[in-house]
């Protein structure tokens, strides 16, 4: 009742009392999602030519890379004439952001994000409303592809509630509009879950978010407290991959499919899974995805946002490494599909005989393995040193230990050392994410690839 009050009446009357867009953008996302792939394609080229004259127009950054590159933006008469382009990478943004703010938007009020960027290094992004206003619709029709609704509640697994940053008004916010329950992932306790599961009996929400291994180590407190009532509509899992072996415990607690998600604070959300479950669809209206140059195949992502005309970000190398299809999916959506994020570049490890292997697909295969290894995290020191930590459970035994030392020797050779370290949690990074592969070595090498 209160979901449909606020999805007919409360969001439409504060979106028309400030002026937003996002609900008129929604409904015309919902249709754009279903065009043929040629039709999406083509809009991209339009909004691809015009971000570029405006770029060029606009932010010093690309008069003088492009220039120096002997490129203009009347060169693109086709997405793959974007390759002759340069790349933007993330350390520019770093250093040289204010030069990257487009001088038209100079007076004009934007919106700041500020995202610790993967590296802890703080990382300063301007958006325009305009564009602001597209993501939010681009994000909500995602949302909705999990099985929540929009004006139904949603529960929060996350570090640092926004609301927080608003004061009394965001407070109201959200208690009357927003009506989010949150779980606060900054130092969980056994207490703070159980308070968070009482909640989510009481609301009842469509939607759980969250970090994937947050969603993880809340599915696994509520199994072992046997609370297995609790049955959202959707689960949407982002900021981090989903490994299969969350997956499973996540949808064996709450009873339906985790939809995963993909996107960072620099562009807010690129893809995410239908109601299918196979690959992560891209908001293709939001943003221009390829690798090298390539609208498919595996490589490090470029990703060029289409919409935010207050700070351009034009093949912005996130820092990933994906696999890109233009797969049919049986939805029937036209968007074109990341079906893999393989991760970020410095998830990879080098074996001894120089060859990379994916971090997700490591420890995916060492925790599947290895009995008694409830989680996994390698940290390849060189490349001829790792260093395994283990969470163990109780059927961890001497067996165990020889199953990983025979995965070291499949996977990496005799020349591979290792060192086994017992954990009882996983730590965090200071962003509140986990990572379960770490490798000093990897970047240095792919670089020494592609140079
Ligand atoms: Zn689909």
């Amino acid at each position: 009742m209160l979901d449909t009050l606020n999805r007919r009446l409360v969001l439409p009357l504060l979106a028309a009392k400030r002026g937003s867009t996002y609900l008129r953008d929604l409904v015309e996302l919902e249709r754009t999602q279903f065009e043929p792939p040629e039709q999406i394609r083509a809009r991209q080229l339009t909004l691809l030519k015009a971000q570029l004259q405006h770029a060029f127009a606009t932010v010093p950054y690309y008069q003088r890379t492009w220039t120096a590159a002997g490129v203009h933006p009347s060169d693109l008469n086709s997405l793959a004439d974007l390759a002759h382009f340069p790349i933007l990478p993330k350390a520019d943004i770093r250093t040289r952001g204010t030069e990257l703010y487009s001088t038209a938007y100079r007076n004009v009020k934007v919106r700041t994000k500020t995202t610790s960027g993967s590296t802890g290094v703080p990382l300063k992004i301007l958006l325009d409303e305009r564009g602001a206003q597209w993501k939010t619709a681009c994000t909500l029709r995602a949302d909705q592809w999990s099985g929540w609704r929009l004006g139904q509640r949603v529960a929060k697994v996350w570090g640092n509630p926004e609301y927080r940053h608003f004061g009394l008004r965001g407070r109201l916010m959200n208690h009357f509009v927003d009506r989010a329950v949150y779980l606060d992932t900054i130092g969980l306790t056994s207490e703070r879950i159980g308070e968070f599961a009482t909640n989510l009996r009481r609301h009842k929400p469509g939607m759980l978010f969250g970090h994937a291994h947050s969603l993880y180590l809340l599915a696994c407190a509520l199994r072992k407290s046997k609370i297995t009532d609790i049955r959202p509509n959707g689960i949407v899992s982002t900021a981090m991959p989903l490994h299969d072996w969350q997956r499973v415990v996540i949808e064996e607690v709450f009873g339906v499919p985790a939809t995963n998600r993909y996107g960072c604070e620099e562009v807010s959300l690129i893809a995410c899974q239908c109601e299918r479950h196979a690959g992560l669809h891209v908001a293709a209206e939001s943003v221009y995805t390829e690798v090298g140059g390539r609208p498919t195949g595996t490589g490090k992502l470029l990703v060029t946002d289409l919409t935010n005309a207050a700070m351009p970000l034009i093949r912005y190398e996130i820092g990933d490494v994906v696999t890109l299809s233009d797969a049919p999916c049986a939805c029937g959506r036209g968007l074109p599909v990341i079906e893999k994020v393989e991760g970020r570049d410095a998830d990879f490890v080098v074996t001894p005989a120089g060859r990379l292997i994916s971090g997700i697909s490591l420890t995916e295969n060492f925790a599947m393995h290895i009995n008694g290894a409830a989680q996994v995290q390698i940290i390849q020191e060189t490349t001829t040193h790792l260093r395994v930590r283990l969470v163990k459970d109780d059927t961890f035994s001497d067996a165990s230990r020889r199953q990983l030392a025979k995965l070291v020797l499949d996977t990496f050779g005799p020349t591979m050392r290792f060192d086994v370290e017992f954990l009882d949690v996983i730590p965090q990074e200071p962003s509140g994410k986990y990572r379960f592969c770490i490798s000093k070595v990897a970047n240095d090498f792919m670089k020494g690839l592609s140079a």
